[in-house]
């Protein structure tokens, strides 16, 4: 019998949350086709599931008919672009996580200051992406030692400050900032951390199972095509645990459960309850048996929201 251990918190943040009830409130009120740019939160079969209810997801604004409705995904998009949403007499709602619009304030306001921004982030994340649109000239976007290395005569003069995505693994964030810090030795960063709350409380509960209850396997529901989810894999891997990451339970080759005493379950934020409730439904009918839950922190946040169109 497979013991399972399920890991909290996990799952939709209070943001991914919001922008959900968004898009699912503007269906309702103002029907298909409704808009998104770019995708809603990072999730195939989430994206899937509103593709099939009329939800169109693109970021050209060509393809936006005027008086269309357009949501803004919860990875923000620049005022560049919204003014340009604008120009177009296209509708939109906002569903940005403001976590990610404060690390864009702070860069806008040590831009404004003539710094330069050294960003720890994925090169084509959204977050990423849409940083640039501040000022590609002026924010050089690091990925690993190398990126930095390439950096050190360009701006070794230079005003720096160091900012970071919001959903990266800490651990490799901390060891790259480590390095950072080690050939920058000027360099500024705000006093909080960029990275938010629900990433950090995700893989610190995994992290806590993996120390405290010995467990043998971890199944993680993700998106298995997310750069960010493999390389926490590579995290877990250093622990010798046999680690998988599955969009949901068809994925899983049930040999992955040979030999498994004891296995952890955890989602990410972009997942749904619904995908990890049927994944142990499943499971239960493969000799596990659902034994406890463990919350390393109580998430209380829920955020209100409204449908009016700007
Ligand atoms: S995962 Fe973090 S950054 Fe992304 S929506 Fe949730 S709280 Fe915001």
């Amino acid at each position: 019998m497979i013991n399972i251990y399920l890991a909290s918190p996990r799952g939709y943040c209070a943001w991914v949350n919001r922008a959900i009830n968004i898009l699912n409130g503007a269906l309702e009120k103002y029907k298909a086709p409704i808009f998104v740019n770019h995708e809603i939160i990072h999730n195939k079969i989430i994206i899937d599931y509103y593709k099939n209810k009329g939800v169109i997801f693109d970021d050209n604004l060509e393809n936006i008919p005027e008086n269309g409705i357009m949501i803004f995904s919860a990875h923000w998009v620049s005022p560049k672009y919204i003014q340009k949403v604008k120009d177009k007499w296209i509708n939109y709602i906002d569903a940005s996580c403001p976590l990610v619009i404060k690390v864009h304030t702070e860069a806008k306001k040590f831009l404004q200051k003539w710094y330069k921004i050294i960003y720890i982030g994925q090169k084509k994340h959204q977050e990423a992406l849409w940083i640039l649109w501040e000022d590609k000239n002026n924010i050089f976007i690091v990925e690993n030692k190398k990126d930095v290395d390439l950096l050190r005569n360009t701006l070794k003069d230079e005003k720096l400050v160091l900012l970071t995505q919001t959903t990266l693994s800490v651990s490799d964030k901390d060891e790259l900032e480590k390095y950072i810090f080690d050939r920058f030795k000027k360099i500024e960063k705000p006093d909080t951390s960029d990275i938010c709350y629900a990433t950090t409380n995700r893989q610190n509960a995994v992290k806590k199972l993996i120390e405290v209850k010995k467990i043998d396997a971890l199944i993680v529901i993700w998106s298995k095509n997310s750069s960010n989810s493999n390389k926490l894999k590579n995290i877990w891997d250093k622990y010798w645990i046999k680690s998988i990451l599955i969009d949901r339970f068809e994925d899983l080759d049930l040999n992955f459960l040979k030999w498994i005493k004891k296995l952890w379950i955890s989602s990410w934020a972009s997942v749904s309850h619904d995908l990890v409730n049927n994944l142990i439904k499943k499971l239960e009918k493969n000799n596990a048996k659902l034994i406890e839950e463990i919350k390393i922190v109580e998430e209380k946040i829920n955020f209100n929201f409204d449908l009016e169109l700007k």
